[in-house]
């Protein structure tokens, strides 16, 4: 079965989609750690991040340094982390999240609970920035 990735990527399931190409996906995280937190997903379903091939991790960087520099423009935030957990969904991808400090990567805390509305417009902006109109 498709993972929960697959069915968005494939847009059975909506998301707040910030950027695509022909390879990778990258939308907002439904649970956040802090608002712009973002999955970046290669397209080819594999679970686990160390089985991914070569030329596709490869790619993976960058297009997240892209998505990240976005992020960065649009939220507050010293920085952007970039982490790999990988035990909820099987379907390999990392997440970016604005931080100002280690705190702000740590999983174990609540998470966001944001309204659509804010999704939406976070992911709008977001995706202005990518496209350079802010
Ligand atoms: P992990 O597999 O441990 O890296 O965690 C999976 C992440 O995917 C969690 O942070 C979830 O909040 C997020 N997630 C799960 N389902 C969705 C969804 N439908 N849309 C956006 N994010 C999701």
């Amino acid at each position: 079965m498709a993972s929960i990735f697959s069915r968005i990527i494939a847009g059975e399931i909506p998301s707040y989609r910030i950027a695509e190409d022909e390879r990778y996906y990258a939308f907002l995280d439904i649970n956040p750690l802090a608002p712009g937190h973002t999955l970046v997903v290669p397209k080819k379903e594999v679970d686990y991040l160390f089985d991914v091939d070569d030329e596709t991790l490869s790619g993976l960087l960058p297009f997240a340094k892209k998505v990240g520099r976005a992020i960065e423009k649009t939220v507050p935030c010293e920085r952007i982390g970039l982490t790999v957990i990988g035990l909820e969904v099987p379907h390999a991808h990392v997440h970016l999240i604005p931080i100002n400090g280690i705190h702000d990567m740590d999983f174990s805390k609540a998470k966001l609970d944001m309204a659509p509305e804010r999704m939406e417009a976070l992911a709008a902006k977001i995706r202005s920035a990518l496209a350079g109109e802010s």
